[in-house]
C-alpha cells in the first residue's frame, strides 16, 4: 500500500527498466537515455534503484584513496575549448616542474600517508617520450612502494608518436620503468562531432579506444571516464557508456567509472562556445545512478567526484548509486583552475567524516580496490597527518594548505 503511494506515479516505462536492471538484465542504450531523462517521481525511484543495485554489487562499504596529484607542467598547446589549465610557455604563470620538485612533492605526500601518485599533465611541446619515462624513473626510484597512476591516453599519444615504437612496446616500455595504471581521462565525450568542439586538436574517438585496449592487453588497468554538462545530449552519454561497457567486456581493464561534471566559468567552451554552464544537481546525481545500473555487472565501481561536486552533493551521490569518493588529492589545479570552489585537498579525516555522516563505513583501498585499511570505529581512527599544515576555511572550500593561503 504504502510503496503503491510512493512508486504509483512513476513512468511504466521506467519502472520496467529498473525492474530488468535490478534483475540483472542489461538495459539498453534506449533504456539509458530514457533515465537520463528522468523528472520526478521516475528521477526519485532511479535513484533508490540505483542505491539498491550499489548495495547488492558492492555493499555498504565506501572507499577512497590517499592520493597527490602532480601536475608537472601546465605549458600545453593543444587548446581544449573546456580547459582553463593550460598555459603557452611564455605566460607568467606557466611553469615545468624539474625532477628535484616532483621528488619533494613526493616526500610531503608520503609523510600525510599517500599510497599513489596521480601525475597528468600538459602537452609540452618541447618535451618527448624520455620525459615521461624519466618521470616514472626518477619517482620509483625514491618511492618504490607508491603506485604511480599516470599519464592520460592523450600523453600516451604525445609519447607515442615520438617513440617511434609499436603501442604495446611503448607501454611496456613505461610499465618497466614504473607506471602502474593509467587515468581513462581525455575522453570527455567519446563522440568525434562532440570532440570537434570540446577538444578539435586532441586524440580522437578510435585513437583513444586503441590506446586503452592496447594498455588493457598488457595489463595495464585504467579508470573509464565521462565529462558531461556541456553540448552533449542523453544520446551522447548512452552511447558513451555503451562504448566503455564494451570495451570492458572484451578487457576487464576498467578499475572504476567517474563521471566529471563540467566546470564552466573560465573556459572558452561556455564563454565563447554555447556550453550549458555545467550540470545541474539532477544531473549530477542521474549521471551515478544511471551508470551504476547500465554499467553492472561489468563495471561496479562507480566513483564521485569531490572536486566537480562538492562534499554535500558527493554525499547524496553515495546514496544515488557510487560506492567511492575518489582520492585525497592533496594539490588540486586542473577544475580549480576552471572555476570549481571546493578546494585542493580533502584529507582522509575529512573524507571519513563525510562517508559516516551518510551512514556507510569508510575504507581506505589501494588504487586497484583492494582495502588497505577498515575503520568501524571512530574511535579508534589514527590521528591526522596534517594538522598543523592546515586551516579550515568557512564556504565551500573547506580546507586548504597554510602555505597556499599565504602564497
Ligand atoms: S585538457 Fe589537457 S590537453 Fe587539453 S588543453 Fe588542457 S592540459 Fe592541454
Amino acid at each position: 500500500m504504502i510503496l503503491d503511494r510512493l512508486f504509483g506515479g512513476v513512468n511504466a516505462n521506467v519502472m520496467d527498466a529498473l525492474e530488468r536492471a535490478l534483475d540483472g538484465v542489461e538495459l539498453t542504450r534506449a533504456d539509458a537515455q530514457l533515465l537520463l531523462d528522468t523528472e520526478g517521481a521516475d528521477f526519485q525511484a532511479l535513484l533508490r534503484a540505483a542505491d539498491v543495485a550499489r548495495q547488492e554489487d558492492v555493499g555498504n562499504d565506501v572507499s577512497y584513496v590517499v592520493c597527490r596529484n602532480m601536475n608537472f607542467t601546465n605549458v600545453c598547446y593543444v587548446g581544449c575549448s573546456f580547459c582553463g589549465f593550460a598555459r603557452h610557455k611564455d605566460e607568467d604563470d606557466a611553469y615545468d616542474h624539474p625532477m628535484e620538485v616532483l621528488i619533494e612533492k613526493g616526500r610531503d605526500a608520503v609523510a600525510r600517508g599517500a599510497t599513489e601518485f596521480c601525475i597528468q599533465a600538459g602537452i609540452h611541446p618541447n618535451k618527448d617520450h624520455t620525459h615521461y619515462r624519466e618521470i616514472l624513473t626518477t619517482l620509483k626510484a625514491e618511492f618504490p612502494e607508491v603506485h604511480i597512476h599516470a599519464f592520460s591516453p592523450e600523453e600516451i599519444d604525445f609519447g607515442h608518436r615520438k617513440s617511434g615504437m609499436d603501442l604495446a612496446e611503448y607501454l611496456q616500455w613505461l610499465v618497466a620503468a614504473g607506471l602502474g595504471t593509467m587515468p581513462g581521462t581525455a575522453a570527455e565525450i567519446l563522440d568525434d562531432e562532440i570532440r570537434q568542439v570540446v577538444s578539435p586538436r586532441k586524440l580522437g574517438r578510435d585513437r583513444w579506444i586503441e590506446i586503452v585496449k592496447a594498455a588493457h592487453s598488457i595489463g595495464l588497468r585504467s579508470t573509464s571516464t565521462l565529462m558531461y554538462g556541456h553540448i552533449e545530449e542523453t544520446r551522447h552519454v548512452a552511447a558513451h557508456l555503451d562504448l566503455l561497457r564494451e570495451i570492458q567486456k572484451e578487457t576487464g581493464g576498467f578499475t572504476e567509472f567517474v563521471p566529471l561534471g563540467f566546470i564552466h566559468e573560465k573556459n572558452t567552451l561556455f564563454n565563447h562556445l554555447g556550453a550549458r554552464p555545467g550540470s545541474s544537481m539532477a544531473e549530477d546525481l542521474k549521471l551515478i545512478a544511471v551508470s551504476r545500473l547500465f554499467l553492472r555487472p561489468w563495471i561496479t565501481n562507480i566513483q564521485v567526484s569531490w572536486v566537480k561536486m562538492g562534499p554535500k552533493l558527493g554525499q547524496m551521490a553515495l546514496t544515488a548509486g557510487a560506492n567511492d569518493f575518489g582520492g585525497t588529492l592533496m594539490e588540486e589545479s586542473i577544475s580549480r583552475e576552471s572555476g570549481s570552489q571546493y578546494g585542493e585537498n580533502c584529507p582522509p579525516e575529512e573524507m571519513r567524516r563525510l562517508i559516516r555522516e551518510v551512514g556507510r563505513p569508510p575504507v581506505e583501498r589501494s588504487t586497484t580496490y583492494r582495502i588497505l585499511r577498515r575503520f568501524d570505529d571512530p574511535a579508534k581512527d589514527p590521528p591526522s597527518l596534517e594538522p598543523e599544515r592546515l586551516v579550515e576555511l568557512s564556504g565551500p572550500a573547506r580546507w586548504r594548505l597554510q602555505e597556499q593561503r599565504s602564497a
